[in-house]
């Protein structure tokens, strides 16, 4: 699979956002800058929906010297501060995210620290924030600011700090230094330290109006929006790097009907945690449909209306156990061609046989 798709201008999509590109995030924004005191600030929302993005904006307008705009119209864009701000080098901002994410969000500064693994040799990216990089934070934090605006620390995804991390991390939010500012962002906040959330104030940002994350997608270039942000969740910027990905509304549509005809070259060239979270998606409406409920992330005339709801829990357990054991070494094509399998017959069951499955026959319904 290609890496991330970039737009029409060179931008890599997801990463080099300004909120103001993202319209959902506009009036969060000025709301925050102009009320928010917290020395620190956990933004979450359900999955990627800006969290990052309008972190950084924060951080930007909080640092903004701009002398003749007003707090809610900040970042200027034009100031010093900001210039820094988008060289990326200001003194006074600190953007820590695991190594992994580095190259895609576009931000090599912070946590260098880290980069030596523990056994001592060069190890893949690390997809954790480790200790050091949070030492490295709170050394970070507790000098003096540079340009007198205070001192800006973005932890994204914050969920990601290690266990040490986050309880070397909690000790300074507990003391938090001076003018220092601490902005977490997270998809999963229920994976955080629940002492590190309540010390946090918090900013929830809900999944966008779908008419306008869809104008955003299709302002992209991205074909067929509505499927597109369908398949991933209502989420634009998981709909943007999808479509970055090289899957496409046709390629999306037709994946129930290839598993239904257990056809696993359907994912060929899918990280295996994309096809798991694909496949549970098909599941997860194939088992809405078989109950009576609308599909989320299909057409409804795109997954089979008969299937059968004992082997789609079956299939659905079996990618649930997958899912949660992505850190497993699979063998990528093994895993999603017995995964597929099972798909293919829990999709072509006949109603017919579904007295066999035992409490979980749908034939009083017929
Ligand atoms: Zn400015």
């Amino acid at each position: 699979m290609s890496s991330r798709a970039k737009d029409a201008e060179g931008r890599d999509p997801g990463s080099e956002e300004t909120p103001l590109d993202m319209p959902w995030l506009a009036e969060p924004l000025r709301r925050t800058l102009v009320h928010q005191r917290a020395h620190a600030l956990l933004i979450h929302g359900p999955g990627a929906v800006g969290q990052f993005e309008l972190a950084l904006a924060l951080a930007q307008g909080w640092l903004c010297e701009a002398t003749a705009v007003d707090l809610a119209d900040r970042p200027c864009g034009r100031c010093a501060s900001c210039r820094l701000f988008a060289a990326r080098s200001h003194p006074d901002l600190l953007v820590l995210v695991p190594e992994a994410l580095r190259e895609s969000l576009g931000w090599e500064q912070g946590g260098d620290a880290d980069e030596a693994s523990e056994g001592g040799g060069r190890k893949k990216p690390s997809k954790d924030i480790r200790v050091e990089a949070v030492r490295t934070a709170i050394a970070f934090a507790t000098t003096t600011s540079a340009r007198g605006r205070g001192k800006f620390v973005v932890i994204h995804p914050a969920e990601r700090m290690n266990e040490v991390a986050a309880s070397a991390f909690l000790k300074t939010l507990e003391e938090p230094p001076g003018d220092a500012r601490f902005l977490l962002c997270s998809a999963a906040p229920d994976r955080l330290l629940p002492t590190i959330r309540s010390r946090c104030q918090q900013l929830a940002l809900p999944i966008p109006e779908t008419a306008e994350a869809q104008t955003w997608l299709a302002r992209r270039g991205i074909a067929d929006p509505a499927v597109v942000l369908a398949g991933a969740g209502g989420q634009p910027q998981e709909a943007a790097a999808r479509a970055g990905d090289g899957i496409d509304a046709a390629s999306w549509l037709a994946l129930p009907r290839r598993i239904a005809e257990g056809d696993a070259r359907a994912f060929q060239g899918w990280p295996l945690p994309l096809a798991v979270d694909a496949m549970q998606k098909v599941c997860h409406d194939a088992l809405c449909i078989a109950s009576g409920a609308s599909p989320r992330y299909f057409p409804r005339d795109r997954v089979a209306g008969d299937a059968s709801l004992a082997a789609l829990l079956r299939w659905s357990r079996e990618l649930a156990r997958v899912a949660a054991d992505a850190e497993h070494p699979w063998t990528v094509d093994l895993a999603v061609e017995s995964l597929v399998e099972q798909g293919r017959e829990a999709l072509k069951t006949p109603r017919s046989q579904q007295r066999d499955a035992k409490g979980l026959s749908l034939n009083s319904r017929r």
